[in-house]
């Protein structure tokens, strides 16, 4: 993995102070060589320590920078709290709040006006994958956001994120994983080749430290957006450290 690789924990709507003691307890024992990235519930960014050899995400972003938006975070409040990154199109947000590939695309580019790197959440269905339309489902959201935005690939993150991955304990196979990143990459070159090249591209779905290592091992997976096994932090040290070459 040439790229730094990124490991993000994405910890939904779970967790709680204790959580975040003891997740910033056992991230100590790593150095550099990784990134390492949470994204806590928002009303927990202010808990940790400003002190942490960790990143802090939100896990969604509103595509407008401030006024009369009830509920919603924009970059700027995400970033006073102590975010750098915000996850952006998680299959959750757009499953369940009818998020739009035009909105995650304003998104996209609010949180980079913003000053935050977006992770940008992609992947197909099990249906989808099944009737082989994975790349032209993927080859879309992307399009989606960088076709008229190219400006804005240099300064994301993407994570590839089958949906039958999810939470299901199924994760992709190494092969399957890699064989999708590499299509990825090459799709973005269209848009802005030198940035393809330094991309990190994510992999996301029932990551644990039993699979991981062997999903870092291949060349265009340059880390992982982590969900359940992100609330245990014994757990997510040694996905980080399964990261390191
Ligand atoms: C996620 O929701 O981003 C995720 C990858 O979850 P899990 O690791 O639990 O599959």
């Amino acid at each position: 993995m040439a790229l730094k690789p990124l490991i993000a924990a994405n910890w939904k709507m779970n967790g709680n102070r204790e959580l975040v003691s003891a997740a910033t307890a056992a991230l100590v024992a790593l150095d550099s060589d990784v990134e390492v990235l949470i994204c806590p519930p928002a009303t927990l960014l202010t808990v940790f320590p400003a002190q942490r050899n960790f990143a802090l995400g939100g896990q969604d972003v509103s595509a407008e920078p401030s006024g009369a938006y009830t509920g919603q975070l924009s970059g700027v409040l995400l970033q006073e709290a102590g975010a750098s990154f915000c996850l952006v199109g998680h299959s959750e947000r757009r499953q369940y709040q009818f998020e739009s590939d035009t909105l995650i695309a304003d998104k996209v580019a609010a949180a980079v006006a913003q000053g935050l790197t977006p992770v940008l959440c992609i992947g197909e269905t099990l249906a989808e994958r099944q009737q082989e339309k994975t790349e032209q489902v993927l080859a879309k959201q992307l399009a989606a956001v960088y076709a008229s935005q190219p400006e804005l690939l240099s300064k994301s993150v993407i994570a590839y994120e089958p949906i039958w991955a999810i939470g299901t304990g199924e994760s992709a196979t190494p092969e399957q994983a890699q064989q999708t990143h590499a299509f990825i990459r090459a799709e973005l070159s269209r848009y802005d080749a030198e940035a393809a090249t330094q991309l990190r591209i994510l992999y996301g779905g029932s990551v644990n430290a039993a699979n991981s290592a062997a999903l870092f091992a291949q060349p265009d997976i340059n880390g992982a957006l982590v969900g359940g096994a992100s609330l245990k932090p014994d757990e997510f040290v040694q996905i980080c450290l399964s990261a390191k070459d």
